[in-house]
Protein backbone atom coordinates (compact mmCIF):
# COMPACT_ATOMS: atom_id res chain seq x y z
CA UNK A 1 0.00 0.00 0.00
CA UNK A 2 1.67 3.49 -0.93
CA UNK A 3 2.05 5.43 2.53
CA UNK A 4 0.48 9.15 2.45
CA UNK A 5 1.44 11.00 5.45
CA UNK A 6 -1.48 11.94 7.42
CA UNK A 7 -2.46 15.86 6.63
CA UNK A 8 -2.94 16.89 10.38
CA UNK A 9 0.93 16.25 11.10
CA UNK A 10 2.05 19.21 11.85
CA UNK A 11 -0.80 20.00 14.13
CA UNK A 12 0.70 19.58 17.39
CA UNK A 13 4.58 19.03 17.28
CA UNK A 14 6.79 22.09 18.74
CA UNK A 15 9.50 23.05 15.97
CA UNK A 16 12.55 25.10 18.29
CA UNK A 17 15.21 26.90 15.82
CA UNK A 18 18.38 25.04 16.17
CA UNK A 19 20.77 28.03 17.89
CA UNK A 20 20.99 30.78 15.61
CA UNK A 21 20.40 29.19 12.49
CA UNK A 22 17.13 29.01 10.33
CA UNK A 23 17.09 25.66 10.84
CA UNK A 24 14.46 24.27 12.89
CA UNK A 25 14.02 21.23 14.34
CA UNK A 26 10.94 18.90 16.14
CA UNK A 27 11.12 19.36 19.76
CA UNK A 28 10.86 15.15 19.36
CA UNK A 29 13.66 13.59 16.84
CA UNK A 30 14.10 9.96 16.28
CA UNK A 31 17.39 8.13 15.85
CA UNK A 32 17.93 4.82 14.01
CA UNK A 33 20.41 3.28 16.38
CA UNK A 34 18.58 0.07 16.81
CA UNK A 35 15.59 -1.35 15.37
CA UNK A 36 16.18 -0.38 12.07
CA UNK A 37 19.36 -2.87 11.09
CA UNK A 38 18.97 -5.76 9.19
CA UNK A 39 18.47 -7.99 12.19
CA UNK A 40 15.57 -6.07 12.67
CA UNK A 41 11.92 -6.77 11.00
CA UNK A 42 11.87 -3.94 7.53
CA UNK A 43 8.16 -3.69 8.19
CA UNK A 44 8.19 -2.83 11.79
CA UNK A 45 11.25 0.18 11.09
CA UNK A 46 8.86 1.21 8.24
CA UNK A 47 5.75 1.81 10.42
CA UNK A 48 8.12 3.25 12.67
CA UNK A 49 9.16 6.03 9.70
CA UNK A 50 5.81 6.89 9.15
CA UNK A 51 4.15 7.05 12.03
CA UNK A 52 6.93 8.91 13.15
CA UNK A 53 6.63 11.46 9.97
CA UNK A 54 2.81 11.80 10.83
CA UNK A 55 3.02 12.87 14.70
CA UNK A 56 5.24 15.83 12.96
CA UNK A 57 8.45 14.00 13.49
CA UNK A 58 10.25 15.63 10.71
CA UNK A 59 14.02 14.89 11.63
CA UNK A 60 15.76 11.36 10.96
CA UNK A 61 19.34 10.58 12.62
CA UNK A 62 21.68 8.09 11.06
CA UNK A 63 25.00 7.21 11.45
CA UNK A 64 27.36 5.18 8.83
CA UNK A 65 27.78 2.45 11.54
CA UNK A 66 23.96 2.27 12.40
CA UNK A 67 22.48 -1.41 11.81
CA UNK A 68 23.57 -3.94 13.09
CA UNK A 69 25.10 -4.66 10.66
CA UNK A 70 27.24 -1.35 10.04
CA UNK A 71 25.41 0.70 7.25
CA UNK A 72 22.14 -1.38 6.98
CA UNK A 73 20.20 1.56 9.06
CA UNK A 74 20.94 3.74 6.24
CA UNK A 75 20.16 1.38 3.41
CA UNK A 76 16.60 0.54 5.12
CA UNK A 77 16.09 4.29 5.32
CA UNK A 78 17.44 4.72 1.72
CA UNK A 79 14.51 1.88 1.08
CA UNK A 80 12.08 3.10 3.00
CA UNK A 81 12.42 6.91 1.26
CA UNK A 82 11.85 5.14 -1.98
CA UNK A 83 9.28 3.46 -1.04
CA UNK A 84 6.98 6.08 1.11
CA UNK A 85 8.82 8.97 1.82
CA UNK A 86 10.95 10.28 -0.98
CA UNK A 87 7.92 13.13 -2.25
CA UNK A 88 8.43 14.75 1.19
CA UNK A 89 11.77 14.83 1.45
CA UNK A 90 11.91 18.66 1.24
CA UNK A 91 9.71 17.76 4.65
CA UNK A 92 12.35 15.96 6.36
CA UNK A 93 15.78 16.65 8.10
CA UNK A 94 18.16 13.42 7.89
CA UNK A 95 21.26 13.77 9.70
CA UNK A 96 24.11 11.62 8.99
CA UNK A 97 27.85 10.77 10.94
CA UNK A 98 30.86 9.12 10.93
CA UNK A 99 33.56 9.15 13.45
CA UNK A 100 34.20 5.66 14.39
CA UNK A 101 34.95 2.15 13.44
CA UNK A 102 33.32 1.75 9.80
CA UNK A 103 35.90 -0.30 7.47
CA UNK A 104 39.50 -1.74 8.30
CA UNK A 105 43.00 -0.36 7.85
CA UNK A 106 43.93 3.16 8.67
CA UNK A 107 41.35 4.71 6.88
CA UNK A 108 38.14 4.00 8.03
CA UNK A 109 37.87 4.84 11.64
CA UNK A 110 38.02 8.54 13.09
CA UNK A 111 38.42 12.33 11.87
CA UNK A 112 40.95 12.82 8.90
CA UNK A 113 39.75 14.18 5.52
CA UNK A 114 40.34 10.56 3.88
CA UNK A 115 37.80 8.87 6.31
CA UNK A 116 35.17 11.33 6.76
CA UNK A 117 35.11 12.20 2.69
CA UNK A 118 34.39 8.82 1.53
CA UNK A 119 32.10 7.91 4.47
CA UNK A 120 30.18 10.43 3.56
CA UNK A 121 29.65 9.57 -0.23
CA UNK A 122 28.67 5.85 0.96
CA UNK A 123 26.44 7.20 3.04
CA UNK A 124 24.63 9.05 0.32
CA UNK A 125 24.91 6.06 -1.50
CA UNK A 126 23.14 3.55 1.06
CA UNK A 127 20.65 6.26 1.57
CA UNK A 128 19.81 7.14 -1.87
CA UNK A 129 20.28 10.89 -1.29
CA UNK A 130 22.23 13.95 -3.04
CA UNK A 131 22.47 15.57 0.21
CA UNK A 132 22.11 15.05 3.83
CA UNK A 133 20.79 18.09 6.17
CA UNK A 134 23.50 17.70 8.91
CA UNK A 135 26.66 16.19 8.83
CA UNK A 136 28.48 15.47 12.11
CA UNK A 137 31.61 14.59 13.53
CA UNK A 138 30.98 11.68 15.63
CA UNK A 139 33.43 11.68 17.84
CA UNK A 140 36.85 13.96 18.37
CA UNK A 141 39.55 12.46 17.44
CA UNK A 142 43.11 13.15 19.30
CA UNK A 143 45.48 12.48 16.83
CA UNK A 144 44.38 14.28 13.80
CA UNK A 145 44.48 18.14 13.80
CA UNK A 146 41.42 19.96 14.51
CA UNK A 147 41.82 21.75 11.58
CA UNK A 148 42.11 19.15 9.17
CA UNK A 149 38.47 17.69 10.66
CA UNK A 150 36.94 20.86 10.34
CA UNK A 151 38.49 21.79 6.75
CA UNK A 152 36.67 18.83 5.85
CA UNK A 153 33.70 19.36 7.42
CA UNK A 154 33.67 23.02 5.66
CA UNK A 155 34.29 21.07 2.30
CA UNK A 156 31.26 18.96 3.08
CA UNK A 157 29.50 22.07 2.85
CA UNK A 158 30.84 23.99 0.07
CA UNK A 159 30.27 20.55 -1.92
CA UNK A 160 26.72 20.59 -1.38
CA UNK A 161 26.30 17.17 0.32
CA UNK A 162 25.56 18.83 3.63
CA UNK A 163 23.56 21.84 3.95
CA UNK A 164 24.58 22.20 7.98
CA UNK A 165 27.68 20.54 10.00
CA UNK A 166 27.30 19.17 13.54
CA UNK A 167 29.51 17.74 15.98
CA UNK A 168 28.76 15.10 18.51
CA UNK A 169 30.20 13.93 22.08
CA UNK A 170 32.76 16.82 21.53
CA UNK A 171 33.14 18.61 25.40
CA UNK A 172 33.39 22.35 25.99
CA UNK A 173 37.03 22.72 25.33
CA UNK A 174 36.81 20.87 21.71
CA UNK A 175 33.55 22.57 21.04
CA UNK A 176 34.92 25.88 21.93
CA UNK A 177 38.32 25.51 19.72
CA UNK A 178 36.12 24.53 16.72
CA UNK A 179 34.32 27.31 16.87
CA UNK A 180 36.89 29.14 16.50
CA UNK A 181 37.98 27.22 13.30
CA UNK A 182 34.80 27.34 11.49
CA UNK A 183 33.61 30.63 12.03
CA UNK A 184 36.68 31.34 10.35
CA UNK A 185 35.67 29.20 7.64
CA UNK A 186 32.21 30.40 7.67
CA UNK A 187 30.83 27.15 8.24
CA UNK A 188 27.09 26.62 9.22
CA UNK A 189 27.93 24.59 12.65
CA UNK A 190 24.19 24.38 14.03
CA UNK A 191 24.54 21.32 16.08
CA UNK A 192 25.98 19.60 19.40
CA UNK A 193 24.90 15.74 19.33
CA UNK A 194 25.50 15.22 23.35
CA UNK A 195 23.87 12.22 25.80
CA UNK A 196 21.78 13.84 28.16
CA UNK A 197 18.95 12.88 30.46
CA UNK A 198 17.78 12.54 34.07
CA UNK A 199 20.33 10.46 34.56
CA UNK A 200 23.41 12.17 33.24
CA UNK A 201 23.50 15.77 33.41
CA UNK A 202 27.62 16.10 32.17
CA UNK A 203 26.61 18.95 29.87
CA UNK A 204 25.63 21.38 32.46
CA UNK A 205 28.56 21.90 34.16
CA UNK A 206 30.37 23.77 31.07
CA UNK A 207 29.22 22.43 27.98
CA UNK A 208 25.54 23.63 28.11
CA UNK A 209 26.76 27.48 28.27
CA UNK A 210 29.45 27.55 25.82
CA UNK A 211 26.57 26.51 23.38
CA UNK A 212 24.30 28.79 24.35
CA UNK A 213 26.94 31.40 24.44
CA UNK A 214 27.89 30.33 20.78
CA UNK A 215 24.19 30.10 19.38
CA UNK A 216 24.87 26.61 18.72
CA UNK A 217 21.54 24.12 19.11
CA UNK A 218 22.00 20.89 21.05
CA UNK A 219 19.81 18.13 20.39
CA UNK A 220 19.82 14.95 23.28
CA UNK A 221 20.68 11.80 22.49
CA UNK A 222 19.49 8.86 25.00
CA UNK A 223 17.30 11.19 26.75
CA UNK A 224 15.41 8.11 27.91
CA UNK A 225 18.47 6.32 28.83
CA UNK A 226 17.91 3.50 26.67
CA UNK A 227 14.18 2.59 28.19
CA UNK A 228 15.48 2.89 31.82
CA UNK A 229 14.04 6.10 31.93
CA UNK A 230 10.11 4.27 31.26
CA UNK A 231 8.21 2.38 33.56
CA UNK A 232 8.85 -0.81 31.53
CA UNK A 233 12.37 -2.07 34.13
CA UNK A 234 9.56 -1.10 36.85
CA UNK A 235 8.44 -4.95 37.55
CA UNK A 236 11.44 -6.54 36.21
CA UNK A 237 13.28 -6.82 32.77
CA UNK A 238 10.49 -7.40 29.59
CA UNK A 239 11.57 -10.26 27.01
CA UNK A 240 10.72 -7.64 23.90
CA UNK A 241 12.92 -4.70 25.49
CA UNK A 242 16.80 -3.69 24.78
CA UNK A 243 18.37 -5.45 27.62
CA UNK A 244 17.09 -8.93 27.08
CA UNK A 245 18.14 -8.38 23.66
CA UNK A 246 21.18 -8.49 22.05
CA UNK A 247 22.21 -4.84 21.78
CA UNK A 248 26.09 -4.33 22.85
CA UNK A 249 24.36 -0.88 24.62
CA UNK A 250 22.03 -2.05 27.09
CA UNK A 251 21.89 -5.61 29.32
CA UNK A 252 20.27 -6.49 32.34
CA UNK A 253 23.60 -5.60 34.62
CA UNK A 254 23.44 -2.28 33.37
CA UNK A 255 19.55 -2.00 35.47
CA UNK A 256 21.22 -2.05 38.83
CA UNK A 257 19.23 -1.67 42.28
CA UNK A 258 20.73 2.25 42.85
CA UNK A 259 19.01 3.66 39.14
CA UNK A 260 15.59 1.22 39.63
CA UNK A 261 15.66 3.21 43.22
CA UNK A 262 15.61 6.29 41.57
CA UNK A 263 13.39 5.79 38.69
CA UNK A 264 10.78 4.51 41.35
CA UNK A 265 11.00 7.74 43.13
CA UNK A 266 10.72 9.52 39.55
CA UNK A 267 7.72 7.19 38.62
CA UNK A 268 5.61 8.52 41.22
CA UNK A 269 6.50 12.22 40.52
CA UNK A 270 5.51 11.82 36.89
CA UNK A 271 1.98 10.25 38.51
CA UNK A 272 1.73 13.21 40.00
CA UNK A 273 1.95 15.43 37.00
CA UNK A 274 -0.25 13.07 35.13
CA UNK A 275 2.59 11.98 32.63
CA UNK A 276 4.44 8.61 32.16
CA UNK A 277 7.75 8.49 33.05
CA UNK A 278 9.04 8.58 29.42
CA UNK A 279 6.81 11.60 28.70
CA UNK A 280 8.75 13.12 31.88
CA UNK A 281 11.88 12.77 31.30
CA UNK A 282 11.47 13.81 27.65
CA UNK A 283 9.40 17.20 29.23
CA UNK A 284 12.62 17.76 31.51
CA UNK A 285 15.40 17.44 29.04
CA UNK A 286 13.17 19.80 26.80
CA UNK A 287 12.78 22.24 30.15
CA UNK A 288 13.60 25.84 29.69
CA UNK A 289 14.33 25.81 26.28
CA UNK A 290 17.71 24.98 26.49
CA UNK A 291 17.81 21.80 24.07
CA UNK A 292 16.49 21.87 20.67
CA UNK A 293 15.45 18.13 20.48
CA UNK A 294 15.27 15.02 22.48
CA UNK A 295 16.48 12.49 19.96
CA UNK A 296 14.67 9.42 21.24
CA UNK A 297 14.50 5.76 19.55
CA UNK A 298 11.87 3.53 19.49
CA UNK A 299 10.50 -0.04 19.36
CA UNK A 300 7.23 0.66 19.36
CA UNK A 301 4.69 2.23 17.28
CA UNK A 302 2.80 3.38 20.66
CA UNK A 303 6.17 4.47 22.32
CA UNK A 304 6.14 7.09 19.22
CA UNK A 305 2.83 8.36 20.29
CA UNK A 306 3.40 8.17 24.09
CA UNK A 307 6.64 10.28 23.82
CA UNK A 308 5.08 12.55 21.20
CA UNK A 309 2.19 13.53 24.06
CA UNK A 310 5.04 14.67 26.73
CA UNK A 311 4.64 18.06 24.58
CA UNK A 312 1.37 17.99 26.03
CA UNK A 313 3.13 18.87 29.29
CA UNK A 314 6.41 20.67 29.07
CA UNK A 315 6.19 23.01 32.48
CA UNK A 316 7.58 22.11 35.93
CA UNK A 317 6.62 24.34 39.13
CA UNK A 318 9.48 24.38 41.52
CA UNK A 319 8.42 22.22 43.84
CA UNK A 320 8.67 19.15 41.16
CA UNK A 321 12.08 20.54 39.74
CA UNK A 322 12.88 20.16 43.62
CA UNK A 323 11.51 16.75 44.41
CA UNK A 324 13.03 15.51 40.65
CA UNK A 325 16.64 16.86 42.22
CA UNK A 326 16.09 15.07 45.72
CA UNK A 327 15.22 11.69 43.63
CA UNK A 328 18.53 11.81 41.94
CA UNK A 329 20.75 12.59 45.04
P1 LIG B 1 16.24 6.47 24.16
O1 LIG B 1 16.92 6.82 25.43
O2 LIG B 1 15.07 7.27 23.73
O3 LIG B 1 15.83 4.92 24.25
C1 LIG B 1 14.99 4.38 23.28
C2 LIG B 1 14.50 3.01 23.70
O4 LIG B 1 13.76 3.10 24.92
C3 LIG B 1 13.52 2.47 22.68
O5 LIG B 1 14.15 1.83 21.62
C4 LIG B 1 12.69 1.53 23.53
O6 LIG B 1 13.47 0.35 23.78
C5 LIG B 1 12.57 2.32 24.83
N1 LIG B 1 11.43 3.24 24.85
C6 LIG B 1 11.28 4.43 24.18
N2 LIG B 1 10.12 5.00 24.49
C7 LIG B 1 9.50 4.18 25.36
C8 LIG B 1 8.26 4.24 26.05
N3 LIG B 1 7.44 5.26 25.91
N4 LIG B 1 7.95 3.22 26.88
C9 LIG B 1 8.77 2.17 27.06
N5 LIG B 1 9.97 2.05 26.43
C10 LIG B 1 10.33 3.05 25.59
O7 LIG B 1 17.26 6.59 22.96
P2 LIG B 1 18.24 5.59 22.17
O8 LIG B 1 19.15 4.93 23.13
O9 LIG B 1 17.44 4.74 21.26
O10 LIG B 1 19.05 6.65 21.32
C11 LIG B 1 18.32 7.57 20.51
C12 LIG B 1 19.16 8.07 19.39
O11 LIG B 1 20.24 8.85 19.86
C13 LIG B 1 19.82 7.02 18.52
O12 LIG B 1 18.94 6.37 17.62
C14 LIG B 1 20.85 7.84 17.82
O13 LIG B 1 20.25 8.55 16.75
C15 LIG B 1 21.29 8.81 18.92
N6 LIG B 1 22.54 8.39 19.57
C16 LIG B 1 23.66 9.11 19.28
C17 LIG B 1 24.87 8.76 19.82
C18 LIG B 1 26.07 9.57 19.49
O14 LIG B 1 27.19 9.19 19.86
N7 LIG B 1 25.92 10.67 18.81
C19 LIG B 1 25.02 7.60 20.74
C20 LIG B 1 23.76 6.94 21.00
C21 LIG B 1 22.56 7.34 20.43
P3 LIG B 1 12.87 -1.14 23.82
O15 LIG B 1 13.60 -1.84 22.74
O16 LIG B 1 13.24 -1.65 25.16
O17 LIG B 1 11.39 -1.06 23.59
Amino acid sequence: MSYMALNSRYDKMIYNRCGNSGLKLPAISLGLWHNFGDNDSFENSRLLVQKAFDLGITHFDLANNYGPPEGSAEENLGRILKMDLAPYRDEMVISTKAGYYMWPGPYGDWGSKKYLTASLDKSLHRMGLDYVDVFYHHRPDPNTPLEETMNTLDLMVRQGKALYIGLSNYKAEDTQMAVSILKKLGTPFVISQVSYSLLNRWIEEKLQQVLVDEGIGTIAFIPLAQGLLTNKYLKGIPVDSRAAGTSKFLSSKDITEEKLKKIYTLNEIAKERGQSLAQMGLAWVLREGKVTSALIGASKVSQLEENVAALDNLEFTIEELKKIEEALI
